[in-house]
């Protein structure tokens, strides 16, 4: 018997060549693994001990009965939970299943391998310990409240995959009842990000942002989260759409969020493209037609971040389109939210800040920005790369430089 490894380009395609290696004479196929599932097998992390544990003496000081000084030193003083236990260096991820990727609500058990990976990214980028929290409710108040009752073990929680419009008031609440910062990347994450590249956008085209004419497809966790940051950031004008059109104070059916941003203006997002400067999507695939495209105004910028299909496709877009972006690694200008949540719960712990803020969001976003150079600065590279060294340190020391300023540090 031999392994045979094959790199295929997709499921579809390794199905074929299996297809096709059963059908060769002499051959008789024993069995076929899939390296993405082996990978998965048994788990993508685990716990390890800082310390050895080799000896009565270290058993006596690592548990007990050394540990129990440890205990009352805490007791006595809460603050000293940061020094003497993990907690300074751990982040919650903190899921109910109810938006799973793209995939939609798969429940907690099949969110696992994406918080996982999470974690992964987590310890990879920023050295943090993140441990994947899956919960088996989708209740509002029940999530609220076990995340408070998990809280005093972690320096921080990032929720994660939770279907709007729940998760703003899941973030909301803990915010309001949690002393350590809470961050939903879906949103957070995802709207620094789409800052970042903006701001970079906007040089290339030389616009500015209290001044053009934005059109967000997809009012959910995304779009809410860069619409509220963009206009912090100054934008004024931005009309957002969501799968029934434009959110227009006309219509009766809107959620709270989604009235914050309603128009005077009615129609379809065709009608919300035409003269448009920017468009930013997080919808659905396919949604933009290269005919509204045409309909911007002069040098648009197109920001197509539906995942795994954005709203265009870069091939189909007309050559006058001064930038475009996707959420994908094979195009150029990847908007991805890791170069973002790493940095941010980086210089949140390190200076123990008590929550996440607006200001954090927009410092992080300059720093972003700030690391493309001038000279490279491109329609094919408005934003740095996910394996550019510099970017945690970057994002981490405007958080704590933002935590500072607002009086928020602890440390
Ligand atoms: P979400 O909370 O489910 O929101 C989706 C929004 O899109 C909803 O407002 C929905 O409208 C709207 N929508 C759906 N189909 C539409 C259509 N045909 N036309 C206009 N609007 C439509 O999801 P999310 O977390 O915000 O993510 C949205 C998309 O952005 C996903 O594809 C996600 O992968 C992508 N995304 C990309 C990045 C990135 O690239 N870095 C980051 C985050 C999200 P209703 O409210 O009417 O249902
Ligand atoms: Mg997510």
């Amino acid at each position: 018997t031999r392994d045979l490894t094959v790199d295929a380009a997709s499921t579809e395609h390794a199905e074929t060549i299996v297809q096709a290696v059963k059908a060769l004479p002499d051959i008789k196929l024993l069995s076929v693994y899939d390296r993405t599932f082996n990978l998965h097998r048994g788990g993508k992390i685990s716990i390890a001990s800082r310390i050895p544990l080799r000896s009565v003496s270290d058993l006596a000081m690592a548990y007990t009965p050394g540990v129990g000084r440890i205990c009352t030193a805490i007791a006595q003083d809460p603050n000293e939970v940061y020094n003497l236990t993990i907690k300074q260096n751990t982040v919650a991820i903190v899921t109910d299943g109810s938006a799973v990727l793209g995939l939609g609500n798969l429940g907690p058990a099949a969110a696992l391998p994406v918080m996982e990976g999470k974690a992964m990214l987590f310890k990879e980028f920023a050295g943090l310990d993140a441990f994947p929290i899956c919960l088996a409710t989708q209740d509002t108040d029940e999530i609220v409240q076990t995340v408070k009752n998990l809280a005093p073990v972690f320096g921080g929680v990032n929720l994660e995959d939770i279907a709007a419009p729940r998760c703003f008031e899941i973030e909301q609440r803990l915010r309001q009842e949690l002393d350590i910062p809470v961050f939903h990347d879906d949103q957070h994450g995802t709207a620094i990000v789409t800052l970042a590249a903006l701001f970079n956008a906007l040089k290339l085209v030389h616009k500015s942002i209290g001044e053009i004419h934005i059109a967000i497809n997809g009012a959910g966790a995304a779009g809410v989260a860069i619409a509220r940051l963009l206009k912090k950031a100054g934008a004024e004008k931005i009309w957002m759409c969501d799968s029934k059109g434009i959110l227009s104070t006309n219509r009766t059916d809107l959620t709270q969020e989604k009235q914050e941003f309603a128009v005077k203006a009615q129609g379809t997002l065709a009608g919300a493209m035409q003269g448009a400067d920017v468009f930013i999507g997080v919808s659905a695939p396919g949604v933009l037609t290269p005919e509204m495209v045409q309909a911007m105004a002069k040098d648009p910028i197109v920001f197509a971040m539906a995942n795994p299909i954005p709203e265009i496709q870069p091939e189909v877009v007309d050559k006058n389109v001064a930038v475009i972006a996707t959420g994908r690694s094979d195009y150029p200008n990847q908007i991805n939210n890791v170069l973002a949540f790493p940095g941010v719960f980086r210089g949140a712990l390190d200076c123990r800040a008590q929550a996440i803020t607006t200001t954090m969001y927009l410092e992080a976003a300059s720093a972003i920005a700030s690391l493309v150079k001038p000279s490279d600065l491109d329609r094919e590279h408005i934003i740095p790369s996910v394996f550019d060294e510099r970017v945690v340190s970057a994002v981490a020391a405007a958080v704590q430089r933002a935590a500072r300023e607002e009086g928020i540090a602890r440390s």
